[in-house]
């Protein structure tokens, strides 16, 4: 049909009728288009009416320049279609435009070719949160000392009396544990102690730290610290 209406216009006319599709909101990648179109007709200055035309079939006509129709995709069946559009000028021409071959397919088809574009966005987003997490956590290592909650449980050690987080090494002995005090590095059977006693006790650990740690005047102890570095 639309071949036919094609032959019988001969295709003298120089002055052309440019027809381009524009995505005025949906997705289109290639040929695949999904979502609402526009035609966008241009021709010479005495163009006065443009009829829009689907697989030949016409399906609006605009009357006044700029010579423009809106249409969705979802209104017509999927698959391969042909947008064209025939203009008429003020001097009784009729001008043929280029045509279009758009596939037109569905929302849900759309979407998965869009997939392939937000997933590996999305791999890199959260393989970038990933790694700075990690990061994150090699920092928080160096708190270990100060840190007396943990998955194991904090403890007081028994021999200095600090608290401390429970290590993931420390050996179970019946409803113990024998874990390592980074503070004074002495191994000893702990056990879990409630989290109110641990705060207080890390208060007094942190006052602690604050008034010794200037004055390393014992050896022993700056040599105690780097045995625990070591092991940290
Ligand atoms: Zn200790």
């Amino acid at each position: 049909m639309f071949s036919l209406l094609l032959a019988a216009i001969p295709a003298s006319a120089q002055e052309a009728l440019t027809l381009r599709l524009r995505r005025d909101f949906g997705f289109g990648l290639g040929s695949n288009v999904q979502g609402t179109f526009s035609f966008r007709v241009s021709g010479p200055d005495n163009l006065e009416r443009v009829e829009f035309l689907i697989d030949g079939d016409i399906i609006g006509a605009d009357d006044m320049a700029p010579f423009r129709l809106q249409f969705r995709t979802e209104s017509y069946s999927l698959g391969i279609h042909t947008l064209s559009a025939v203009g008429y000028t003020g001097d009784g021409r009729i001008l043929n435009s280029n045509t279009i071959q758009r596939q037109f397919v569905s929302g849900s088809s759309a979407n998965r070719v869009a997939l392939w574009i937000i997933i590996p966005i999305l791999v890199l987003a959260l393989g970038g949160r990933a790694v700075s997490s990690w990061i994150a956590n090699r920092g928080r290592a160096h708190e270990d000392k100060l840190a007396v909650t943990g998955p194991f449980g904090g403890t007081l050690c028994p021999k200095c009396s600090h608290p401390f987080a429970m290590h993931i090494w420390g050996i179970n002995v019946g409803l113990g544990k024998y874990d390592r005090c980074p503070h004074c590095g002495k191994w000893s059977l702990v056990r879990r102690v409630p989290s109110d006693v641990l705060h207080s006790a890390s208060v007094a650990l942190a006052k602690d730290v604050g008034e010794n740690a200037p004055t390393t005047n014992d050896g022993d102890s700056f040599r105690q610290q780097l045995d625990d570095s070591r092991f940290d």
